[in-house]
């Protein structure tokens, strides 16, 4: 079908999720057609270099042919079989096994969804559940952070701190707080630390377990590495002062590793760049490399031990998807986890990630940027109108968009997101030369974008 068919049928038929609506109905939409490795290919055939990894999770790439021969052989063998009343299929049993390897919750179960957004939504029931067990039934609020990405379903997007996710949905509701974003940035005050700000931002933590009470707050929810938000890095000791004081108040921390696990900030999770020692995990994107929608949740044997318990009242744990544990994408997950050890994708992609923190040196200078942060193959990089005073633009400029515009006509895909910031955050496997690559793209892209 020719760009033109596609496009019209696209502006008849399709809703686009997270899209400025009025504004795709003026220009249509840019279909991709295929991926090789770092690159994906648009309906006229040209070749874009992805240096968002998809949405954060395309970790080995595209067209990677031993995740299609997994799938392949697991729709052959067995296409579906579901996880309810004590049944399994192999694939989920030994990606729970697989996965007990990596995470470092030690004997953690891990129960599957199909993505980040069901599976946080899974943690916030599961807390409850927990607590309602061990007979604290007033222990239910949860704590989140503003900037915060946690998914788009109904608890997981009130979780989420970014206001375009809750107004008009008539969220976030009375169960989840919001604390101050731990964005350096933009929330310092003029001369303030790292160290001090993260005291700061102690000190409200404390302030907010007073005026809350600690026996109403059951856990406190974090991405390592804020994401979507911003690609907010957690300021210096921010989590080495946090941490004491939920365990003191007996709040339990789950750890969003939806984009930050797998590698991408230079270990294994983002809990371990940060040392973070959370009592859950939630886990997607990379886990699979995106070819199969997955997720999981790491459940420690405190909770699971008390929820079995519990569950007895009513005969059964009563959570669960249709295709929560799906062998292919199981199988799937499994081959990508196996191919990250064998051909030891930490390793090389926390080498690419020097390079990548290296290379954006060069955009620091650059007169339409303020700040560029991230750790390892994830970066931010903000705009703003005024370099000392951090002044933004004017909103109507939306100057992180032309930025994203201005590269895509260079031949590279990064993300505007809210705050006037670009991400970029290439696949895992991406090689020394497309690091570079990916620079001068953006070095040219920047160029390109004129002040209004
Ligand atoms: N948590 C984080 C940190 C995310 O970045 C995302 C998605 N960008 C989600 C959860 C939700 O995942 P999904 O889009 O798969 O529902």
């Amino acid at each position: 079908m020719t760009t033109d068919a596609l496009g019209q049928l696209d502006l008849d038929h399709l809703f686009h999720p997270s899209t400025d609506l009025r504004t795709h109905g003026r220009t249509g939409p840019l279909v991709w057609q295929r991926g090789e490795g770092v690159y994906v290919y648009d309906t006229e055939g040209r070749q874009y270099l992805e240096g968002m990894a998809g949405l954060w999770c395309t970790a080995l790439g595209y067209g990677e042919p031993e995740l299609v021969e997994a799938a392949r052989k697991q729709m052959e063998t067995f296409c579906y079989g579901p996880l309810f009343a004590g049944k399994a299929n192999e694939p989920s049993i030994r990606l729970a096994a697989k996965l007990a390897e990596w995470v470092p919750i030690d004997g953690a179960r891990f129960l599957f969804g199909c993505s980040g957004s069901d599976a946080n939504d899974a943690q916030v029931k599961l807390i409850r559940y927990y607590f309602n067990a061990i007979g604290k039934p007033q222990k239910k609020k949860i704590l989140s952070r503003g900037n915060a990405y946690h998914g788009v379903t109904l608890a997981s997007a009130a979780l989420t701190g970014l206001p375009s996710f809750h107004k008009h949905f008539d969220l976030p509701g009375d169960d989840v707080i919001h604390l101050t974003s731990p964005y350096h940035y933009r929330h310092a005050e003029p001369g303030e630390s790292e160290e001090a700000f993260s005291d700061r931002l102690a000190e409200e933590l404390r302030a907010v377990i007073a005026r809350e009470g600690a026996d109403t707050i059951a856990a406190m929810i974090a991405e390592p590495l804020m994401g979507a938000g911003g690609v907010i890095p957690p300021p210096k000791g921010y989590f080495d002062k946090i941490q004491p004081i939920l365990r003191e108040n007996g709040i339990l921390l789950i750890d969003d590793e939806v984009v930050c696990g797998f590698g991408r900030t230079g270990n294994d999770f983002g809990c371990q760049t940060w040392d973070m020692q959370p009592a859950t995990m939630t886990m997607a994107k990379a886990l699979s490399s995106a070819y199969q929608p997955i997720s999981a949740v790491a459940v420690p044997p405190f909770m699971y031990e008390a929820i079995a318990e519990a569950s007895g009242d009513v005969g059964l744990f009563a959570h669960g998807l249709t295709y929560a544990g799906h062998p292919v994408a199981a199988a799937v997950a499994l081959r990508n986890l196996e191919l990250m050890e064998e051909r030891g994708v930490m390793a090389h992609a926390a080498n690419m990630g020097e390079r990548l923190q290296a290379g954006l040196q060069r955009v620091r200078e650059h007169p339409l940027v303020g700040d560029v942060r991230g750790e390892s193959l994830i970066a931010g990089v903000e705009f703003v109108a005024d370099r000392d005073t951090h002044e933004r633009f004017p909103a109507e400029e939306k100057i992180a968009f032309r930025a994203a515009a201005a590269c895509l006509e260079e031949g590279l895909i990064v993300r505007a997101l809210p705050g006037d910031t670009i991400a970029v955050c290439p696949p895992l496997v991406i090689s020394e030369a497309q690091v570079d690559e990916l620079v001068e793209k953006l070095v040219r892209g920047l160029d390109r974008v004129e002040r209004l």
